[in-house]
């Protein structure tokens, strides 16, 4: 029995504690595509508490799986709390460390692949996903435009080697052409690649 009912309250508790969690808009409009490509396996980087792959894990096909990676260990706890509470743990598998650690060792294909951690390091993250995305799949990646200082003048110092490496990462991007790719307005701003060719 899963108990969806319990998003709303994990979502709340997320916006509460300042846990950078899906924006609603980025939510529904990934949920399209979703629900299109009615995934069997999907790979997340970033988990924070769960929130996006237990929203994720309505649109997969039988007997589908979500792997979602996670470096901090508390939210990993949190995560696996949320999805056991969800009765969600058959369809999502938690992996704990850092991406960067991890996706070498990974081998499946995954339909979707969704980038949604470190800013500085999405290049990298993406290297894998090329590798990793089935051909007709999606490589999306969240916080593109990083609270508009991507595509304005105005940066911060703090933030200015982030802000460097995503524009970076657009530009490699929209230049890969075995990729039809969108850089999509909403939210943070969203990259959604879907592979053509591999
Ligand atoms: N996808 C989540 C959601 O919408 O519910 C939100 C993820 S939050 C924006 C980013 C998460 O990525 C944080 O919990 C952070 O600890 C994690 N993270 C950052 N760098 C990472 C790395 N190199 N490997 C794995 N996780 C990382």
């Amino acid at each position: 029995m899963l108990h969806y009912e319990y998003l709303e309250t994990i979502k709340k508790y997320g916006r509460e504690n300042k846990i950078p969690i899906l924006l609603d808009d980025s939510l529904e409009y990934i949920s399209n595509i979703l629900r299109e490509v009615k995934p069997r396996r999907i790979l997340e980087v970033g988990t924070a508490i769960g929130y996006s792959a237990l929203c994720f894990s309505q649109y997969l096909a039988e007997n589908g799986r979500i792997d979602t990676i996670e470096i901090e260990s508390l939210r990993v706890e949190q995560a696996l709390e949320n999805i056991e509470k969800v009765g969600a743990t058959d369809r999502i598998r938690v992996l704990e460390g850092d991406a960067l650690d991890i996706l070498p060792y990974l081998t499946e294909e995954y339909d979707v692949v969704f980038i949604d951690a470190a800013k500085g390091k999405y290049n990298e993250f993406f290297e894998h996903a090329l590798r990793l995305g089935k051909k007709g799949g999606y490589i999306i990646a969240d916080n593109v435009l990083y609270k508009g200082m991507v595509m304005s003048d105005y940066n911060k110092h703090k933030q200015r080697t982030a802000v460097n490496k995503l524009r970076s990462f657009i530009d490699m991007v929209l230049e890969n052409k075995n990729l039809e790719s969108q850089l999509v307005d909403i939210g943070d701003g969203l990259m959604i690649c879907k592979i053509v060719t591999k």
